[in-house]
């Protein structure tokens, strides 16, 4: 594994107008990640005065004819046709399944987690984590049971407008289709490729590597392993949960939804060390009994920078696909293992 991650460092000059203009050289470390072809950029950057994205006044403004509060949700959202679910909504504990009313696919449900219209990052318990997984599962499966050509399954979070939530009340959304989208594909290729190459599971490699390693590797949940991606696709980082030999929807048991949904509040709470406020995140589920796809989850936190709330996306990201890191992973795995 160690030589799919490469890792260069270029220097760029300049002469200091804060110090009579004597030369400095800034360092800027390059990381590949053949296994997946990704390149992260990674700069140090003073990281005290980071800031959430501004979210004052949002909260209660957005309460008005918010559709997924308590007293609209049955009348202002739609429901699912009788042929799919003939309940029109799914239910589990507190969670809501209804039909996104913007679909991305032919089959996407959202998941409302409760009825609170806002709830804080460290609101997000294992339980309440829990129930709108096992919800959005229960979707997935009905959706497998009912279509023999779907394949490939998600469960994604947009957690607040800076990480591009459309409605401040938490939710979830589960996206079924008969193809992979474009980074799942990316990441059977990467198992398929691995297995020709090396003969062995790329994600069991990559996980006894990390744990080896140490740097970046952040804990053990019972059966998901919790490490921070090597070339990271968010500017503070990435997490990536690898559900250890899980496959496909028979091997996610409750219990082992359980396992991520406390690995993932336990992440959550180490975020707000850097004052996070706004993630996405991505299960990812191949329905397919070839795919040699361990099923993972990527975490991405999102950012404001400071002073002008500037978005943490910028050209290097949606101009060449690169991402720009201002906290290198081994430093954001530290904070999120020493987390209780
Ligand atoms: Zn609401």
């Amino acid at each position: 594994m160690k030589n799919f991650f490469e890792k260069r460092i270029v220097e760029s000059s300049m002469l200091d107008f804060s110090n009579n203009f004597t030369e400095i050289c800034i360092p800027v470390e390059i990381r590949r990640d053949r296994l997946i072809k990704r390149v992260s950029r990674v700069m140090r950057f003073r990281l005290r005065g980071l800031e959430g994205f501004r979210n004052a006044g949002l909260i209660e403004k957005s309460k008005k004819n918010c559709p997924f509060c308590p007293e609209n949700i049955e009348k202002s959202t739609p429901k699912f046709c009788a042929a799919l679910i003939p309940e029109g909504r799914i239910r589990f504990g507190e969670a809501t399944v209804l039909p996104n009313a913007f679909p991305y696919s032919k089959y996407c449900g959202v998941t409302v987690f409760s009825k609170s219209h806002f709830m804080s990052l460290e609101d997000f318990s294992p339980e309440i984590l829990f129930n709108a997984l096992k919800a959005s599962l229960i979707f997935i499966e009905r959706v497998r049971c009912q279509d023999d050509q779907v394949t490939h399954a998600s469960i994604n979070w947009n957690y607040m407008p800076g990480a591009g939530g459309g409605l401040i009340h938490p939710h979830l959304q589960a996206v079924v289709s008969p193809r992979p989208t474009h980074f799942q594909d990316r990441l059977i290729e990467a198992s398929a490729e691995y297995r020709r190459s090396q003969n062995r599971n790329c994600w069991a490699d990559l996980v006894a590597y990390e744990k080896s390693e140490g740097e970046r590797y952040l804990f053990q949940q019972d059966e998901v392993e919790f490490l921070a991606a090597f070339s990271p696709k968010g500017m503070i980082g990435e997490i990536v949960a690898v559900f250890t030999g899980k496959t496909g929807l028979k091997d996610l048991s409750d219990a082992v939804v359980n396992s991520f949904a406390a690995g993932l509040a336990r992440v959550i709470r180490g975020l707000k060390k850097f004052n996070v406020n706004s993630l996405n995140m991505s299960l990812l589920i191949s329905l397919r009994e070839e795919d040699e796809l361990w099923i993972q989850a990527r975490i991405i936190p999102r950012m404001a920078l400071p002073p002008w709330g500037t978005s943490d996306v910028n050209y290097f990201e949606k101009g060449h696909d690169e991402v720009i890191v201002i906290l290198p992973p081994e430093e954001l795995a530290l904070a999120l293992r020493t987390t209780e």
